[in-house]
């Protein structure tokens, strides 16, 4: 993976009462688009839990018939996708015009809005393709504003290694008093991968009321006295005198480190269209099926 090139000065954190977990999740081992086997970590049941999350899938795997197939045209309306690359190429194309290569360690931020089609084709025949892809919502106001689309390389995002020796990589939200490639001021989202090396500890401070959860890829981490192993998310609780979290590795570990500001409006999720009202999803369907939403 190509290493963030930035150097930012971190500002210390220190968290007075740690989140804890609240429960654990064990993903759920699926196939989408043209066949490219991933694991469902965050599943529609836990939409409103994890407002303004919708969905994070994690794929992973050395075998090219798991992934070469990619994801052939298809449609999105009414939120985000944020897809992070940890290693692999995938070429993304959209009806909006825009087009992309994503690659190891690099971030594409797509804002679907009133509607894209877009295609993710993997550029490799061989190797392994690990990576990430979100969901998030957008606010009732903004779900038909107009498409958007950023491609963030590796060395473009924030990074930066705190006291501890943690390598901390900044896709949204601040930390550390360090600003995200991203700001969104509905949902206030934090996106942060952390490279844990054994013996440290990273904290970070949140809002009681966002909505929070940490994904272990590697290793494992503890977080208020559990064990959240590999393969994990552990939805992190709310109670109202913590402020923030602080996760700690006994041997090297990498997780992720999300959170958000609930929007608390009615979700209605039919496939890749996501809205608050049925009325609006049919619109969607329609317009999808009369070569409108592009
Ligand atoms: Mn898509």
């Amino acid at each position: 993976m190509t290493k963030p090139s930035a150097s930012l000065a971190p500002i210390p954190v220190a968290v007075q009462q740690s989140r804890t977990v609240e429960q654990l999740v064990t993903g759920q081992a699926t196939s989408d688009g043209a066949g490219v086997k991933l694991t469902r970590v965050l599943m529609p049941a836990l939409q409103q839990r994890l407002d303004p999350f919708l969905m994070l899938d994690a794929f992973g795997s050395d075998r090219p018939d798991d992934y070469i197939a990619g994801f052939p045209d298809h449609p999105h309306r009414g939120f985000e996708t944020v897809t992070y690359m940890i290693s692999g190429r995938m070429r993304h194309r959209d009806s909006a015009g825009h087009e992309g290569l994503l690659e190891n360690g690099g971030v594409q931020w797509m804002t679907a809005g009133r509607g894209v089609i877009h295609s993710e084709i993997p550029e490799q025949e061989q190797g392994v393709m690990e990576g990430f892809q979100l969901w998030l919502n957008l606010p009732a106001s903004d779900k038909m504003c107009a498409p958007w689309y950023r491609d963030f390389k590796a060395d473009e995002l924030p990074a930066f290694r705190t006291a501890a020796g943690v390598d901390a990589v900044l896709i949204a939200g601040s930390s550390h008093g360090i600003q995200g490639g991203v700001a969104r001021a509905a949902t206030q989202p934090l996106y942060l991968d952390l490279h844990l090396p054994a013996g440290s500890s990273f904290e970070q401070d949140l809002p009681a009321d966002h909505n929070a959860f940490v994904y272990v890829y590697r290793g494992g981490v503890i977080i208020g006295g559990r064990d959240v192993p590999a393969g994990r998310m552990a939805v992190l609780a709310n109670p109202p005198r913590a402020d923030g979290v602080r996760i700690v590795a006994d041997a090297e570990a990498r997780c992720l480190l999300i959170a958000g500001r609930p929007l608390r409006e009615p979700i209605v999720q039919y496939g890749p269209f996501v809205m608050n009202t049925r009325a609006q999803i049919g619109e969607a369907m329609q317009d999808f099926q009369a070569g409108r939403l592009a």
